[in-house]
């Protein structure tokens, strides 16, 4: 009384209440969890074993026990965000929608055990629908209920992935206005083509400037402004200049840190110029000491970042500009604005001349109009491999110029050396 019975891997009692199921799913999610979790592995590397190894271990449970999507999301997708919550340090009050996205979207490409489980259903039902046996169809047919029409409506397991993301997506941009704010941004002004590319060198961080992306893509770094909404400190202001301390203000905004933010300007500038300086026989001026400066050609009125002459005196003129996601594109206009007149200037003095706006975020993410700039990498000579580990690397070094700024905020500069990875 009160027992079940396994039969063909499936649990039977007399109330058909997949007590059985139930209780073996948890046990080996705790097990298999905290099994994960004692392993000295880089936080990317547990959220893999945890994607593909863990779910896979129960999907069978999830296709063949009629459990129900809530009690996935309450038990088993509850205990999983925990560890993932710990693995990533995001506090509670950050979400982690951004992290279900796909790699283009800057996202870990994480799924819910619950949207396994439809997923799982989805197969399983397909199968009933599909089949040659008639009676089977019968099944079907007879089990369309109020149940079953949740997972029936999708055709396949690719339909059910798409939902949620476009759902997470949603969210974003529509309903968690702050924590969304860099996913909004980036939507609208990435270089779409670059973004698996970030992603690439986000993989490559050492486990705390990897975490410091993540939270700082849903918004939960502790900044003062965070830390006063959570209760845990009295004031939001920034030590210098009194405005309330945002994550723009700290990594892009404060007028009292322009310094640093020059610092990661010059660092990403003179990995370009010292690029430039071993792979092509072009002219090279930049505005960093050790350089030729760039006035030499364009007059003290304008000083562009760096300027290139190839041998058939073609002139690149390019500038860098490294802001907050949402000043992305304004930072385009703004300097397609202020050059506009030398690049008319110098039109009589060479072959061609060509403006290079290169505009960065804080995070390393690129801005559409980097069109250009890969266009004068393909000119000089790159090869796809070549531009595609040029792009890596000013990403890392954004992101890491950035952490460093991040960690020394409220604290004296000390002006220190060019960044150099
Ligand atoms: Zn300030």
């Amino acid at each position: 009384m009160g027992e079940s019975f396994k039969y063909l891997g499936r649990f039977f009692d007399f109330d058909m209440s997949d007590q059985g199921h139930k209780s073996e799913l948890m046990s080996l999610i705790d097990e298999l969890m905290s099994d994960i979790d004692h392993k000295p592995l880089h936080p990317k590397n547990k959220l893999i074993l945890c994607n593909r190894y863990v779910l896979s271990k129960i999907s069978w449970h999830l296709t063949v026990a009629t459990l129900s999507k809530t009690w996935v999301t309450e038990t088993i997708d509850s205990v999983i965000n925990q560890y993932i919550r710990k693995w990533l340090e995001i506090p509670i009050s950050g979400t982690l929608s951004n992290i279900y996205l796909t790699h283009n979207k800057f996202g870990l490409n994480i799924l819910p055990a619950s949207v396994k489980f439809i997923q799982c259903q989805t197969v399983l039902r397909n199968a009933l629908k599909t089949s040659p046996n008639d009676s089977i169809k019968e099944l079907w047919k007879s089990t369309n209920n109020h149940t079953n029409i949740q997972y029936d409506i999708y055709n396949s397991t690719k339909e059910v992935l798409k939902d949620f993301h476009s759902g997470q997506e949603d969210k974003l941009q529509h309903r968690l206005i702050c924590q969304g704010s860099f996913f909004s941004n980036v939507a609208k002004f990435s270089f779409s083509q670059l973004n698996t590319l970030w992603s690439a060198a986000q993989s490559k961080l050492p486990k705390n400037i990897f975490n410091f992306t993540i939270r700082y893509i849903n918004n939960s770094l502790p900044t003062r402004k965070n830390l006063t909404r959570w209760g845990l400190a009295s004031s939001p202001e920034c030590s210098f200049c009194l405005c309330p301390e945002t994550l723009l203000h700290v990594v892009a905004g404060c007028q009292s840190y322009l310094q640093r933010f020059t610092w990661r300007h010059d660092s990403i500038l003179n990995f370009l110029a010292e690029t430039f300086q071993t792979t092509n026989p072009c002219q090279l001026y930049a505005d960093l000491s050790g350089h030729k400066s760039p006035s030499i050609i364009t007059g003290d009125l304008y000083r562009p970042d760096l300027l290139l002459i190839t041998p058939n005196e073609d002139l690149y003129v390019l500038e860098l500009t490294v802001g907050f996601e949402s000043n992305l594109h304004n930072n385009v206009k703004r300097k397609k604005a202020k050059y506009k007149d030398l690049i008319e200037d110098q039109r009589g003095h060479f072959n061609s001349v060509k403006f290079v706006n290169l505009s960065m975020s804080s995070l390393g993410v690129f801005d559409k109009e980097c069109f250009t700039f890969l266009e004068m990498l393909d000119t000089i000579g790159m090869d796809k491999r070549q531009q595609h580990y040029c792009i890596k690397k000013m990403t890392s070094y954004a992101i890491r110029a950035t952490y460093y700024i991040f960690c020394c905020r409220n604290k004296e500069w000390t002006n220190p050396e060019l960044l150099n990875i």
